[in-house]
Parts: structure tokens; C-alpha cells; sequence
């Protein structure tokens, strides 16, 4: 795996989070935000001419490719690197604008974060096999919305081909509520979490300078801020619930909430073998601690082990 070098550019893909619900309850406006997150993007297409700069929009209903315009290819260099600053705006506020009006009235949904994900990984894996050097991609996402458990399976497969892609995924959650699945999206590929609590004007701008606009070979160097109280928990396959303690199979890793005699995902049957209260667990363990020793027929390899997942 090469190192990154002090002269490779980047390719930043940011994912605007622009469901109107969640910013409405948030206690900085969307507008406030965006014109932040611009200066933001301005700052990254200055720091290096040859950066590539991809924004997504994300609502409940839609994702749709902000910059550059759809159909339009992999972005063009330009070098009068002000012009692009120009159009840039221009196209991301007035794609947001449009999103906000076509999403009005779904305040209910969440904003589809893990097919933003996918188009995202998708765009770079298509700019990285088109271009001659190299390029070191990594994703911001703008978050202001609460998590959707229906959406934990296609975010952990997306987060996981990220870190296989070597794409830093940084998270800049705007509101009080931490989201579980984006602090693991950012732990999982080495990027950063941050959340803004304090609606205070330049809070936003200020955060996303001094963590997310460093580049691979300068993250090298900096001190990352650290993440000490990650929520690792996962949400069961089965009921889309966060599970303190869930139950895994052993041959396609899915969690279950409860034990259950056959994998519902790969179709595995187990045969239990409870081990008795008191036997190698910690008194006071709730009963669902006690570990399931199970054999698959046919499959001695099989079984469903209780992991603790806080
Ligand atoms: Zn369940
Ligand atoms: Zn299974």
C-alpha cells in the first residue's frame, strides 16, 4: 500500500444531509450551515489545484449528484481556480435549494445516508480508475438527522467497502444526538468524528477547518481528535433494534436480538446446547448472556455465539 505524498491531490466527496425535518429541529438553519460549508469546500479546492470535488445532496426521498451536474463527467480542471469557486456555489445552493423544495413535507423520513454512501464510493472507485496519479479519496458527511436502524446493513456493507477502498469517512454531526452508525463510519476508515453542539455563527466553519481539511499525508502529522465514547452497538437483522448483547452466525456474521433455530439470512440450522446458569458466566449477567453452544447439522463449524456488542 503506497504512502500518501506531500504533492498527491485529493478527491473529496461531501454528502450534504439536506432533509428539512432534521435541520428544523436543529438549532442551526440550513443556510447558516451551507454557506460555511461552502467557504469550507473553497478552502479545499484552493489548497491544491489538481483537488477533485464531488457534493452529493441527500433527503428522504432522493441523493443527487449537487457538483458537478449530472451527466457532465469527472470534473474538469479549471485554472482559473476563482472561476470554479464561482460555479461551484452557485450550483451547490441552488441543488440544495431545489432538493428542499422537492423533499418539503417528508419531515418524517430520514435522509438516505447509506445510498449516499454507495454513489459515493461508486464515483470514486470510477475517478480513481480514470485517472494517471494518484489521488487519495475520503468523504464528509454533513449529518444534522438521527439514525434509521432499517438502514444499518446497506451503511455497514458501505463502511466496510470504504475501508477496503482506503476512503476516510469523516463525519460533522451538527445537533445534541450522536449518530451510532457515522461514529463507526468514521472509526472503522480512520476518519473523523465531530459534532457541533454550539449553534454559535463560525462553529460549523471553525470545526471542519481544523479536523476535515487535512489531507491523507497531512493527517499523518496532526493529532486526530480522538473518539473515546464510540457506541459499537449493533441493530439486530431481525427487528432493526440497537442490541446491547446480541447473537451471531457463525458462517454469514448476521446479529440476532434473540437465539432462533435457523439463520434467517443464510438459511444455517443450529442445534443448541445451552450451557447451564452459573457455568462460565458472571452472576448477575441477564439470562441472555448465557452462551449458546450450537452445531449446525452437517457443519460442525456453524453456530450462533452471544457477543456483547456495548
Ligand atoms: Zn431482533
Ligand atoms: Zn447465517
Amino acid at each position: 500500500m503506497a504512502e500518501p505524498l506531500e504533492s498527491d491531490s485529493s478527491l473529496l466527496v461531501v454528502i450534504l444531509d439536506v432533509n428539512p425535518g432534521s435541520w428544523a429541529r436543529s438549532a442551526l438553519p440550513l443556510d447558516k450551515a451551507l454557506q460555511q460549508m461552502v467557504i469550507f469546500i473553497n478552502a479545499y479546492l484552493a489548497l491544491n489545484t489538481e483537488n477533485r470535488l464531488v457534493v452529493l445532496g441527500a433527503s428522504p426521498r432522493e441523493c443527487r449528484f449537487l457538483y458537478p451536474a449530472p451527466g457532465g463527467g469527472a470534473p474538469t480542471h479549471d485554472v482559473q481556480v476563482y472561476e470554479q469557486f464561482r460555479a461551484v456555489d452557485a450550483r451547490v445552493l441552488s441543488g440544495v435549494a431545489a432538493m428542499v423544495e422537492d423533499a418539503a413535507g417528508d419531515d418524517a423520513g430520514h435522509s438516505l445516508m447509506s445510498r449516499a454512501l454507495s454513489m459515493a464510493l461508486c464515483h470514486i472507485r470510477r475517478i480513481s480508475a480514470s485517472v494517471m496519479t494518484k489521488v487519495w479519496p475520503r468523504i464528509l458527511v454533513l449529518s444534522a438527522g438521527s439514525d434509521s436502524a432499517r438502514e444499518y446493513i446497506s451503511l455497514m456493507n458501505s463502511i466496510f467497502a470504504a475501508e477496503k477502498m482506503s476512503v476516510l469517512v469523516d463525519v460533522c454531526k451538527v445537533v445534541a444526538q450522536d449518530s451510532v452508525f457515522l461514529q463507526q463510519a468514521a472509526e472503522i476508515t480512520g476518519g473523523n468524528y465531530v459534532r457541533v453542539d454550539t449553534p454559535a455563527n463560525e462553529s460549523l466553519l471553525q470545526t471542519l477547518m481544523f479536523t476535515c481539511l487535512a489531507d491523507h499525508y497531512t493527517r499523518g502529522i496532526l493529532n486526530a481528535p480522538s473518539n473515546e465514547l464510540i457506541d459499537f452497538r449493533a441493530t439486530c437483522f431481525c427487528h432493526r433494534r440497537v442490541v446491547d448483547i446480541g447473537f451471531v452466525c457463525s458462517v454469514c456474521l448476521s446479529i440476532f436480538c434473540q437465539m432462533a433455530p435457523v439463520c434467517s439470512t443464510c438459511q444455517t440450522k443450529f442445534t443448541f446446547k445451552v450451557a447451564r446458569a452459573g457455568k462460565g458466566r458472571a452472576s448477575g449477567e441477564p439470562p441472555a448472556a448465557v452462551a449458546a453452544a450450537a452445531t449446525a447439522a452437517g457443519t460442525p463449524s456453524a453456530a450462533m455465539s452471544s457477543l456483547n456488542l456495548s
